[in-house]
């Protein structure tokens, strides 16, 4: 994502706290106080402009939804959304999804959704990937038993470099596409950066694994 710098950003993110969560780690673990209700809590890592999880919390107001972006520059455009939208069942966290365990307990989440990730396609940044064995344990820390990650990319070296790393983890695929536009897949909710490459032409990939409860993979 080209990055624009916003002076102004932090301070407007600072005027709209219920929906840019000052303080996030005071939450951890009472996510629903914020909510004010028990449903489920789904994430975005790297929500970007936001308006996967401004559509998605339009389309399900039966569930909570977060969407967390590194830089205050480019959650203030989320944030407008969320202002327009006046929706109660999303919320944005301005942090570093490294730190995931910083803002979120143990079954604090029941998805993650991981949309047009950063690829970073060399390898010394493997770690930067956010569907590096890491990044997987982070959010294992903090999902439910059996919680799932959506993940949808067009970027072919990055999806099977994802499908390597869960498989590896021992995750188990719940939903593949190759080609999600061309398949019968009902609900997809475009993200920006989807509209921008699929506009080009490229192909778009999906997949939905689930992380194993302890009675699941043994035979
Ligand atoms: N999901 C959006 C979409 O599909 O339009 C944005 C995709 S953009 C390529 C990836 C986004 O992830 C960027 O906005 C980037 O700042 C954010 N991001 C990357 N690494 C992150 C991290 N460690 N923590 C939080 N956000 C991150």
């Amino acid at each position: 994502m080209r990055l624009r710098n916003k002076p102004w950003a932090k301070d407007k993110i600072d005027q709209y706290p219920q929906y840019a969560v000052p303080n996030p780690e005071l939450n951890k673990g009472k996510w629903d106080e914020v909510f004010e209700n028990n449903n489920p809590l789904h994430i975005e890592v790297g929500t970007g402009k936001g308006r996967f999880i401004t559509e998605m919390a339009k389309a399900h107001p039966d569930i909570n939804y977060i969407g967390i972006e590194l830089y205050d520059s480019v959650i203030v455009a989320a944030l407008d959304r969320l202002i327009e939208a006046e929706l109660p069942n999303v919320k944005l966290l301005n942090i570093n999804a490294a730190e995931l365990d910083k803002y979120f307990a143990k079954n604090d989440v029941d998805r993650v959704y991981l949309n047009f990730s950063d690829p970073w396609p060399k390898t010394r940044h493997e770690k930067r990937r956010l569907t590096y064995k890491e990044f997987l344990k982070s959010y294992e820390n903090i999902l439910v038993d059996g919680g799932e990650i959506h993940f949808k990319t067009d970027n072919q070296g990055l999806f099977e470099y994802s499908l390597m790393s869960f498989s590896e983890y021992g995750l188990l695929l719940k939903f593949l596409s190759l080609d999600l536009h061309k398949s019968d897949f009902e609900g997809n909710i475009m993200t920006e950066y989807e509209q921008k490459f699929s506009e080009k032409g490229n192909r778009i990939y999906r997949c939905e694994v689930k992380y194993q409860n302890d009675t699941e993979g043994q035979s």
